[in-house]
């Protein structure tokens, strides 16, 4: 079956085509600035040269059309019409604590994803945008919603309440959900199955360390604690979000600044991070590139932006009761071998010993610890939007 994989954000829209049997993925893409001014699609069939096309796009209903017919173009397409496409799988960021796994789309399931809205107002009406538009398009074609909280709902609650009034978690549903949960399951599964291992003797700590940074504690397959929380920004260093902050320094940095709490949310969320803390750039690969030539901001930077990765793994070590194998995964997880040598220098407590030729390869699931370190450390790449489209076939063909 051929899954079509949507990921919508508020004004943009990230697709791939997949064939569930071959696990290959047959086209991908993105619509970029839907309703705004100079919307583009970008489209990439496998083994091809991208092609990026100025389309207008008022909404995302015309940005999904334009994606579709591009899949059936008859000069670039992969698919004559639209029966070759089984079903669609959509990334929906919030799921609160009605979704803990992946399900069929329907009118109550809609009903649901709109009420956690309140949860993540910028990303879940954008999902649901996708969903009501593939609805239109592609009529009575099943549909599949994949939470990126859903892995984290087996979490203890002394691990997701916040030390705040109760009341607030049991009026407004405030508490740790934690993000990134497909890959944090992928990555966590696949690891087991790289290591030859069955995940329910395993405990595991999974870095994604990408734009977004999260990392989670997985023991005997389940997630018992992760360092989002509400929303995305709690936890690590990120690419433009602070992660960990004293919540007082809201207040003063609004009096000093003269900042509503939208000005203060904007500097937290993008002005923040590694890019406000080097004022240099948010993109890891310019930061290792200014701390391999001595920049003093950069090297800060990411001595903090290791040392907070550092921190969750004892944590989580302490959270498990001890650690089998650490995972690095996402864009700087996978391909910053600088960073990786940068957080393990911190665990040598726990006896780990990285291999560094190993360290340095890249492109493939590869164990990049000694054969003597006490903890496997892994390199597993992430792929949430093969996880997605195999929830979607293992949910439609149920
Ligand atoms: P993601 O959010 O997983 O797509 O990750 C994006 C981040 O990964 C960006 O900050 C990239 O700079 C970083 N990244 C991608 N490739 C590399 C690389 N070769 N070396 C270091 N960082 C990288």
């Amino acid at each position: 079956m051929n899954v079509l994989v949507i990921n919508c954000g508020s004004s943009s829209l990230k697709y791939q085509l997949i064939d569930s049997v071959t696990e290959d993925v047959l086209a991908k893409g993105l619509c970029e600035r839907i309703g705004i001014d100079g919307s583009q699609l970008v489209y990439q069939k496998a083994g091809c040269d991208k092609i990026k096309t100025k389309a207008p796009m008022p909404s995302h209903q015309e940005a999904i059309s334009l994606v579709l017919n591009a899949l059936m173009d008859p000069e670039n397409g992969v698919i004559k019409s639209l029966d070759e496409i089984g079903a669609a799988g959509h990334r929906i960021v919030h799921g609160g604590e009605k979704f803990t796994e992946s399900v069929v789309i329907d009118d109550e399931v809609i009903a649901a994803i709109e009420e956690c809205s309140d949860l993540a107002p910028l990303h879940n009406p954008a999902n649901l945008i996708g969903i009501h538009a593939c609805q239109k398009l592609m009529p009575g074609k099943p549909m599949v919603a994949v939470f990126d909280t859903a892995f984290h709902q087996t979490m203890p609650e002394y691990a997701y309440l916040y030390g705040l009034p109760y009341e607030y978690y049991e009026k407004y549903g405030v508490r740790r959900y934690g993000f990134h949960g497909t890959s944090h399951k992928f990555v966590s599964n696949h690891l087991a199955e790289f290591l030859g291992k069955d995940i329910k003797d395993m405990k595991i700590i999974v870095c994604h360390l990408g734009n977004g940074s999260s990392v989670s504690a997985v023991k005997y397959g389940k997630c018992v604690d992760t360092s989002m929380g509400m929303t995305p920004l709690e936890g690590l260093i990120m690419g433009t979000r602070s992660g960990d902050i004293d919540p007082a320094i809201m207040e003063y940095i609004a009096k000093k600044e003269n900042l509503d709490i939208a000005g203060v949310m904007e500097v937290l969320n993008k002005k923040s991070g590694v890019g406000g803390l080097s004022q240099i750039s948010s993109d890891f690969r310019d930061l290792e590139d200014a701390q391999a030539e001595g920049n003093p901001a950069a090297i800060r930077t990411m001595a903090a932006f290791e040392y907070r990765v550092a921190k969750y793994i004892g944590a989580y070590v302490a959270a498990m009761n001890g650690v089998d194998a650490i995972a690095f995964t996402a864009g700087v997880g996978e391909n910053g071998p600088v960073t990786r040598t940068g957080v393990c220098k911190f665990l040598g407590y726990l006896g780990v010993e990285l291999d560094e030729e190993a360290n340095h390869k890249r492109g493939f699931d590869n164990i990049i610890s000694t054969p003597d370190s006490k903890v496997t450390v892994c390199v597993i790449p992430t792929d949430e939007e093969l996880a997605i489209a195999r929830e979607t076939v293992r949910l439609v063909e149920k």
